[in-house]
Order: C-alpha cells, then structure tokens, then sequence
C-alpha cells in the first residue's frame, strides 16, 4: 500500500490505516487514542506504530519497519529504551485496591515518562493498553504533558471504552475507532500462530469478529464467560433469574477496566444471541446463524411479537453505548437485563 515502506504487518484498524499512510510525518500528533472493541488489533497496531517510529533505517513514510537495524533488533528484544508500554488491563494511580496489579503505572512513573525525550531516536513512544485512571491525579499527569509536550513524544491509549475517559483527556487526543474484524483476517491470525486449520475454521466462525475472543473460545478454561454469557441471555429473555457471576463485578481484586471488559464481552455475546434470535424467529430454522453452536439453546427460548424484538435489539445498542461511558459496570447489566425481560 501506499504510504508504507518495509513491513508493517497489522490486521485490521482500516481508519487508522488510512490515516497514517497520508499523514505527512511532521503533522504528527503527541496523543492517539485506538478505540474498539476487545481483540482487533489495537495494541498490535500500537506497537507496529512504534517500531516504525523507531527503525532506524530511512524512509518517507511514517509506517514501515525493516526489521533488521539496531533499532528494529531493540524493538523486537523489548529493550529499545524509547518504547514504554503497559500492556493488559492497566490501572494508572496508586489507590482503589490498584496493589494488587503489579503491572500497573504510578502517576508519578507516567510523569517521568512523559518528561523524557528519546533516548537513541528521535521519537519516544508511550503506549498504553486498555487504559483507565484509578485517580484525577494519574489523570492530571497525562494533561500536564499536553501543556507541552517534548517533541517527539507520541502517546497512544487504546481502549473498549473510550467514553469512560475524562473529556479533558479526550478532546486532546486523534481518536481513531477500530471495528470487528473480518471473519478470514481472525482465521488467518488462527492459521499463523499454529491453530489447526479445522480448529481455527470453527473458532474464527463464531468469534464475531474478535481475535481474543477466537483465542478464548479454542482455550478451554475461558469458554466459561462465552457459554455463561449465553445462559444468562437465555434466562434474562425468559424472565428468569440470571446469575452474572462470571462478571466478578464484587471482585475487588479487578480493575474497572477488567469489568468493564467482561461486561463488554457479555454485551457483544448477546447483540449476537439477540440477532440469531430474532432471526430464527422471523426466518425459520434454516437461516444462518452469528453463534451456530448455540442452535440447542436457541431452540429453548420463547418466541416474542417481532415488534418487541426489534426494540430489543435496540435496547442491546443502548446497552453497549451505555458500556463504553462511566456509567457502572452493574448498572449497564442491570439495564440490559431489565431490557431482555419479557
Ligand atoms: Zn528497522
């Protein structure tokens, strides 16, 4: 494609694609934010990023790696001393039960940080994954570097919630929105990492578009929030007591962003359930389905006044416009619980 050099190997992330490829390299910003939902490629956009800021061999793009100079070697061996990165579900601040994330960054660590100017290159790239601030002052610290940021600096959050960011810190950042990614380009990731081909066929066939999502469903011990997502729709549409204790929304030992996450997934599990629903209920049984695996399931639910279903599947967007605010974990299941009920 246009507008790269070398390699930049990304699935995914088309609005961010197009525009870094047309950016003229000095017009670019200090802050990003990659938003979307969980597993389509955010952070490794991020650290593709990185690494082409960082390579040290020359070329007119801003996107592209060789792969094979000191800089790119640094990169890949994770020591290049101007690429910080707090990866998983990190809390910035020091309070809010935080302790028990030892991967977690101080807000007086994000201040150093973001003081510093590249070491080796003459850029210095911070990025951090699945944001979100336990504390106004972790907060305060990512504003203060807006008043005025050391050239070169680029700082780039991802995050499945994006509206649960302060709008101070919002408004300062290039926000750019990452969608499902296409059913093949979730296979071929399968495919590439050692999936077997049946296996990834089957896994990237009901993942709805998400990378982790593909990896839970082939990873035994996380198949348990995608079939205990299932069950609770399936008892909320029949008005029967749901147990969302899979969310862990009491479990202090988890970040915000961590409940936040599972509430997302259990969201994005029943738009799909919702729609095969609907579906199986309008066009008969023979209509391809979002989640086929779970046709026995499907078979026993009630069936509803098509009218009340289309509300439904607009209470179920509301519910993941309502996710991706601060609006509390609970509220959000409550509210879509209350929504599903007959
Ligand atoms: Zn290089």
């Amino acid at each position: 494609m246009k507008g790269i050099e070398g390699t930049f190997d990304v699935v995914g992330g088309h609005a961010a694609l197009a525009y870094f490829a047309t950016l003229d390299p000095s017009r670019l910003s200090h802050g990003y934010i990659f938003s979307g939902p969980v597993g389509v490629g955010k952070k490794t956009f991020a650290r593709r990023i990185a690494q082409s800021l960082l390579c040290e061999t020359p070329k007119a793009t801003l996107l592209g790696y060789c792969g094979t100079c000191a800089g790119c070697t640094l990169f890949v061996a994770g020591t290049h001393p101007d690429f910080v990165s707090s990866e998983g579900r990190i809390k910035i601040g020091g309070d809010g039960g935080s302790a028990l994330h030892d991967e977690d960054l101080s807000a007086r660590d994000l201040v150093r940080e973001l003081s510093l100017h590249g070491y080796r290159s003459r850029y210095r790239v911070v990025m951090l994954g699945d944001v979100s601030f336990a504390t106004h002052e972790a907060a305060n610290a990512l504003l203060k570097f807006f008043e005025e940021p050391p050239s070169g600096v680029v700082v780039i959050l991802t995050t499945n919630a994006p509206g649960s960011l302060l709008a101070t810190i919002r408004s300062r950042f290039i926000e750019l929105a990452f969608g499902p990614l296409p059913r093949v380009d979730v296979e071929r990731v399968l495919l590439a990492s050692g999936v077997a081909p049946e296996r990834a066929a089957f896994a990237s066939e009901i993942a709805l578009g998400s990378i982790a999502r593909a990896r839970a469903i082939l990873d035994d011990d996380d198949l348990g929030v995608r079939d205990a997502s299932y069950a609770w729709f399936a008892n909320a549409v029949r008005g029967e007591p749901a147990d969302a204790s899979f969310l862990r929304l009491d479990d202090r030992s988890l970040s915000g962003a961590e409940k936040r996450a599972l509430v997302g997934e259990l969201i994005e599990l029943v738009r799909a359930a919702a729609r095969d629903w609907v579906a199986l209920s309008v066009a008969g049984a023979n209509v391809p389905l979002l989640a086929a695996d779970q046709q026995s399931l499907y078979a026993t639910l009630p069936t509803r006044d098509p009218k009340a279903m289309v509300a439904l599947l607009a209470a179920v967007g509301d519910a993941a416009r309502l996710a991706s605010t601060n609006v509390s974990a609970g509220l959000v299941v409550d509210y879509l619980r209350v929504q599903l009920a007959p």
